[in-house]
């Protein structure tokens, strides 16, 4: 069976991928599976740049195909922050999801609502050679000011979806897998995958 390495150690995420491409007749590996321990530096300049320097550096590490994502929340009255930054959006160490949601709260204080915003993800599929392939995804909606739900991750739990009244965090995995940003970006890449796994 092909095997596929999911290049991240969040486990929000990597469970999200797993549920995302179940359909296919493959083995997907996370890093701790393989005893892996890479801190990839982030510091592309685009979505793209950064899930691509992932993907590379775990398919390098790992001498197999590896698809990693980069993702982030763009919030249009904060011209699109906390964007790139969204997973170190608070400078502290040690810092939490939780500190990340409150932190944006504080920002958007006495900002008119609605609090319109977007998730974006860019996916990468690097192959051990080098080859690199990328697939993008969106999921717009609004930040409230209350938290909602303790499903997901990060700001799922301020991330409102007006057509269906309730936050991310408020959406089953499968609700999810079905219209987030990570879900378009990775359907988006299932035939970026048949192709280098030669899945036929
Ligand atoms: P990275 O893609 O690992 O660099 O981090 C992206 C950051 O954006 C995460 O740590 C979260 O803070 C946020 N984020 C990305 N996708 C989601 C999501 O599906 N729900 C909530 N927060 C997300």
């Amino acid at each position: 069976m092909s095997k596929l390495l999911l290049g991240t150690n969040n486990k929000g995420k990597a469970a999200e991928i797993r549920d995302l491409l179940a359909q296919l007749h493959i083995e997907l590996l996370t890093p701790g599976m393989l005893d892996l321990a890479l801190d990839v530096i982030e510091d592309g300049s685009t979505y793209q740049e950064n899930a691509g320097l992932k993907a590379r550096a775990f398919a390098q590490a790992s001498g197999l195909v590896t698809l990693a994502d980069d993702s982030g929340l763009e919030v249009e009255i904060l011209d699109g922050a906390p964007g790139l930054r969204s997973a170190r959006y608070v400078p502290a160490a040690g810092a939490t999801d939780a500190d990340r949601r409150a932190y944006l709260l504080e920002n958007l204080q006495g900002s008119p609502r609605p609090w319109k915003a977007r998730f974006h993800a860019a996916v990468a599929v690097a192959v051990p050679a080098g080859q690199v392939f990328f697939a993008e995804g969106n999921c717009p909606g609004e930040i409230i000011p209350e938290e909602r739900g303790t499903n997901g991750f990060g700001y799922d739990p301020i991330f409102f979806l007006p057509a269906l009244e309730r936050t991310m965090a408020e959406l089953s995995m499968d609700e999810k897998s079905r219209l987030s940003h990570r879900a378009r970006a990775v359907r988006a890449a299932v035939p970026i995958l048949e192709k280098v796994l030669d899945l036929g």
